[in-house]
């Protein structure tokens, strides 16, 4: 996967943002776009999908004609044996006929960023002028399906929204939302998180998301839900196959920012300072060729500590064979420290949701024992993996 930050500025300010640069209005030339894919496709490392996300930053404040000419620039030369798939991260505010039109042309994948109702949403997603960003963003869900174009929402969860899946369900439906992610509250950056901190977190995440998951399932309406659906097929795979984490693997993503500058491991490093590790600056695409970036991510005390980290998981952790070691980013401003384990965020993100589908797998398992036959091992799977 590759990050590319468009540019650092984002024209709302909401107040859990841990982008530090979000004023910065510099913007990646054309010639740095052109650079990245062009020792990027040379390098041979491209797999046979690049997914490419166009984030960090809100990327709908540049001009719709900026990506059709980077967009076009990749294309053209793009091996016949790799494919581009573009993303968009945003949030929602400033979607145009014309945003419309773009994001079917080049079929990108669009996530827009919507916490909930008016009263949850506004809360925190905020103009520079403290006004609430609602009414925008449902104009551009609007105009989204209108025109036929087909988007994901990602919404962050806090104390309102965690006590009431009944009605982020009835907002998702109202909106005609039919694939939905969820992030909850983090601490990330300069921001610092009242809900990480308090106890319960991980009975509130574990009862919204099962009641969500049951209410979305009965209303047929809800085709995706991230943190059930893509967790689904990690927990039930063949043994042989291993769990990749490519926030571990160094360049497996490659983080870009509007200067050419490139990370790797977690996006949101793309930013970050620390006294021990710097600016976790890997190289830079104008500069450096893959090959010394490449060497740069192996011979880093951040792929040292990042390692030992995953490392001290594969021992200590019984999630580990489908989480892989977790978020690099979040060990380190959880913990202090990349080279540990246990995190609010593996709560989160891989221990509440692998419970609650393996909770699920045992009733089915039960019902089939009391009720009807059993059957074999790896029919009962894949019959568990379809039925939850
Ligand atoms: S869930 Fe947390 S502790 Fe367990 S493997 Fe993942 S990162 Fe490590």
């Amino acid at each position: 996967m590759v990050v590319v930050q468009p540019t650092p500025f984002c024209n709302i300010d909401c107040s859990y943002c841990y982008l530090p640069s979000r004023h910065d209005k510099r913007v990646i030339a054309q010639e740095t776009v052109a650079t990245l894919f062009e020792k990027l496709f040379a390098s041979g490392w491209a797999r046979p999908e690049v997914t490419v996300v166009w984030h960090a930053g809100e990327p709908m404040v540049l001009p719709v004609a900026f990506y059709d000419q980077a967009f076009a620039a990749i294309e053209a030369m793009r091996p016949a044996h790799v494919r581009i798939k573009h993303a968009f991260q945003t949030n929602g505010t400033l979607i145009t006929p014309a945003w419309c039109d773009f994001v079917k042309k080049w079929d990108v994948g669009l996530g827009v960023s919507v916490d909930g109702p008016r009263a949850i949403h506004d809360a925190n997603r905020k103009t520079r002028s403290g006004k609430g960003t609602f009414d925008r963003v449902m104009a551009g869900l609007k105009l989204l399906r209108e025109h036929g174009v087909r988007f994901h929402v990602i919404s962050v969860l806090g104390r309102q929204s965690l006590a009431d899946p009944r009605g982020m369900l009835d907002f998702y439906l109202d909106q005609g939302v039919d694939h939905v992610c969820f992030n909850v509250e983090e601490s990330e950056g300069d921001h610092v998180s009242d809900l990480f901190a308090a106890g319960d977190l991980r009975a509130r995440f574990q009862d919204f998301l099962g009641a969500f998951w049951h209410l979305a399932r009965a209303s047929g309406k809800i085709h995706f839900l991230r943190e059930i659906d893509t967790m689904i097929p990690r927990i039930f795979r063949p043994s042989e196959i291993d769990m990749r984490n490519p926030q571990v693997e160094p360049l497996a993503m490659l983080n870009v920012d509007c200067l050419g500058n490139v990370s790797s491991f977690s996006p949101e490093l793309l930013g970050y300072q620390s006294q021990e590790y710097g600016n976790f600056l890997l190289g830079n695409v104008n500069t450096d060729t893959f090959r010394q970036i490449r060497d740069a991510a192996y011979g880093s005390a951040l792929y040292r500590d990042i390692s030992t980290g995953v490392a001290a998981c594969r021992q200590s952790c019984d999630y580990f064979s489908i989480c892989g070691g977790g978020a690099p980013v979040n060990k380190l401003s959880e913990n202090g420290s990349f080279a540990t384990t246990r995190t609010a965020y593996c709560t989160l993100t891989q221990i509440v949701a692998t419970d609650l589908i393996l909770d699920s797998f045992d009733r089915l398992e039960r019902s089939w024992t009391e009720g009807a036959p059993t059957p074999p091992p790896a029919a009962a799977q894949r019959g568990a993996a379809a039925a939850v």
